[in-house]
């Protein structure tokens, strides 16, 4: 360290050198910091600011481009506007929708906290699709039934036509502005300052325009980072889900959990990856094979075209395999909307018409769109408990908390999803489990409380690693290293899985590991340097990646999205237990544990669902 200066309109600034190039630590104070501002991170940061917290919200793009604006479909919660529907009913779809990997307790939390969140959402301003009478509209989703799964599909999805998570962005950042959070836009988190307790103090970010690095203290962080579905090939999210904030865990020495469960959605377009909303079959479309047969109806005669995602994409991918594909290679399905009529498809599902004629070339009133399953939701993440507390497995003690360190959003494992997530479920997760952040913050935090001394130099090794990052002699370029990446996650550990693809896949992704070694950084400088930030990015990516395919590689046994073809059935005996994978990347070595899942309820209003075979 080579001295302290103050630069007005920022907190105190500390010089250091490094490499022998000078670097400037700019310093902030807040409460909370949360880093993410997509529908968890902005929920959670309304919250905490609403409870008199100073809350800071970091986020590497504009908060309204978080990948929640894609969001289509809707947001669950059992209402019950458009026919009966109980929280219990929508517990039960939930638990059999996660395959029994989910955790029961943030179950139950969930969906009794989801008609709540519906409310507030709409008092904060989510302009709702709305019935006759003017209540919410709600719609049929995949999964979702009445009756404990005997009854007719429930219509539990509440939707802002097909457009739902940028309505729900907007109003969150309005709330969010309005109750004086503060926001650092542009701000790429590096890494979280832990201190030697194990306690998080805060996190370090880089300020994109300028190439400043700032230095957060804060008494809790919440991370919503979202997901990191861009280890993949083909994926519907956007390009900026690389997991940050589940490798910025794994750097600091903690677990990610049931990493192998990936959801790959039935209905990307096809070559484009471009999802088409599952409400387009909860509105009534179908999927179709080469002979024009409604192939779901074989392999779920109940549910149809609206049995849970895993068991649609493994359907259409055994179609495909078995030659019944339409297309001149037989490598797609398709979706048909066509006979839903122009009206329908005006109101409830006008983004779709657009995509679908952009990124297709079709007409939805006249032709099916070409769909294939494409990588969409990670179940997985940083393990919580359902006040999204962070957890770290101790001697005795499965559940132990990370004291100063939160997860909500895609990001986290609280576990609701368990193996397989239903579809409208996560939007209903983002503002539930941020909310819940935000309340334990608020009980634990007293606003203002001075702050301990941190540790000394904390966040220096990060600045280390930009460092060496930027002057590296390599000579291989960040896309070379990606692709590499996401072709052997595509081929290796996608919808279907066996030992040996897995093996091979883990190979593959430790070849790219070690080849980050000899990465090359065009571009030296600091300012909006998009060189640096996509080598950070992979460095993320990879890790997940390697968590990913550790952990499926290990799971013996088919559950929800993991469907091993020589392991065909769900082996309760052995494997009701979340995955736990610590990856240490100085090493390049994974460590593989376990946790049992919760099987109790919260409260006595429900009991626990005993396991069941899964049919639709
Ligand atoms: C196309 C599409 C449609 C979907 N439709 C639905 C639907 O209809 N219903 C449903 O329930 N679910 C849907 N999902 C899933 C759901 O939208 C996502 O799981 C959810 O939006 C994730 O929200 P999030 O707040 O966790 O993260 P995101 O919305 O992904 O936001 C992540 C935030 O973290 C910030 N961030 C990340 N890394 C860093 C870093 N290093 N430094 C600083 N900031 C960082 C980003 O800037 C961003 O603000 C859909 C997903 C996709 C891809």
């Amino acid at each position: 360290m080579s001295g302290q200066e103050h630069i007005e309109g920022t907190g105190p600034v500390t010089s250091y050198a490094i490499g022998g190039r000078a670097y400037k630590i700019i310093e902030h104070e807040h409460d909370v910091v949360i880093v993410g501002a997509g529908g968890a991170g902005l929920r959670a940061a309304v919250g905490c600011a609403q409870a008199g917290l100073r809350a800071a919200c970091i986020t590497k793009v504009f908060p309204t481009r978080s990948h929640t604006v894609a969001a289509q479909g809707g947001i669950a919660a059992a209402l019950g506007n458009m026919g009966p529907d109980d929280w219990r009913w929508h517990m039960f779809d939930t638990v059999k929708g996660s395959d029994w990997l989910g955790d029961q307790d943030a179950i139950e939390y969930l969906v009794r906290e989801a008609p709540r969140a519906i409310i507030e959402l709409e008092h904060w301003g989510t302009p709702f699709s709305r019935t006759e009478e003017g209540r919410i509209y709600q719609r049929a989703f995949g999964g979702m039934t009445t009756d404990f799964g005997k009854g007719p599909p429930a219509q539990r999805t509440c939707a802002a036509a097909d457009r739902t998570g940028h309505a729900m962005l907007h109003a969150m950042y309005g709330q969010a502005l309005r109750n004086k959070a503060e926001f650092y836009i542009e701000y790429f988190a590096l890494d979280l300052i832990m201190d030697d307790d194990g306690v998080c103090r805060g996190v370090v970010a880089l300020s994109m325009e300028d190439g400043c690095i700032h230095r957060f203290r804060a008494h809790a962080v919440i991370l919503a980072t979202g997901g990191y579905n861009r280890v993949y090939f083909s994926c519907t999210s956007a390009h900026i889900c690389t997991g940050d904030g589940t490798a910025m865990v794994m750097r600091a020495r903690l677990p990610v959990q049931d990493m192998e469960f990936v959801q790959f959605h039935p209905t990307g377009i096809y070559g484009a990856g471009i999802l088409i909303t599952e409400g387009v079959r909860g509105e009534g479309g179908y999927l179709t094979n080469a002979l024009g047969e409604r192939f779901m109806e074989r392999y779920a005669p109940h549910a149809k075209d609206l049995a849970s995602r895993d068991v649609v994409s493994r359907a259409m991918m055994i179609e495909i395999r078995e030659g019944r594909g339409v297309g001149k290679n037989h490598d797609h399905i398709y979706l048909h909307l066509d006979h839903l009529g122009e009206e329908v498809i005006r109101e409830r599902l006008p983004g779709i018409a657009e995509s679908a004629r952009i990124f297709a070339g079709v007409d939805v009133t006249k032709e099916p769109i070409p769909v294939i399953p494409t990588a969409h939701y990670n179940m997985g993440g940083i393990p919580t408990n359902y006040r999204a507390e962070v957890i770290c497995p101790r001697e005795g003690d499965p559940d132990a908390i990370v004291p100063g360190l939160f997860a909500c959003g895609e990001a986290a494992c609280a576990s609701v999803h368990g193996a397989n997530r239903l579809g409208s479920n996560s939007l209903t997760d983002l503002v539930v489990f941020g909310k819940a952040a935000a309340n334990r913050a608020a009980e634990t935090i007293t606003a203002g409380a001075p702050h301990k001394p941190l540790p000394k130099d904390a966040g220096l090794a990060i600045l280390e690693r930009i460092d060496q990052l930027r002057h590296k002699p390599g000579g291989t370029r960040t896309s070379k290293l990606r692709i590499a990446l996401q072709r052997a996650m595509q081929e290796d550990c996608a919808v279907f899985r066996t030992g040996e693809t897995l093996a091979e896949g883990r190979q593959r992704v430790e070849d790219v590991w070690r080849g980050l070694e000899d990465i090359a950084i065009a571009d030296t400088s600091l300012i909006w340097n998009t060189d640096l930030i996509e080598a950070l990015e992979l460095e993320n990516l990879v890790l997940n990646a390697v968590a990913t395919i550790h952990s499926a590689e290990a799971r013996t046994e088919s559950r929800g999205a993991h469907a091993r073809e020589d392991y065909p059935e769900r082996d309760d005996e052995n494997w009701m237990k979340h995955s736990l994978a610590f990856v240490d990347g100085e090493k390049r070595a994974v460590r593989l544990d376990y946790r049992p899942v919760h099987t109790w309820t919260l409260t006595d209003d429900i009991e626990f669902i005993p396991p069941q075979k899964r049919v639709y």
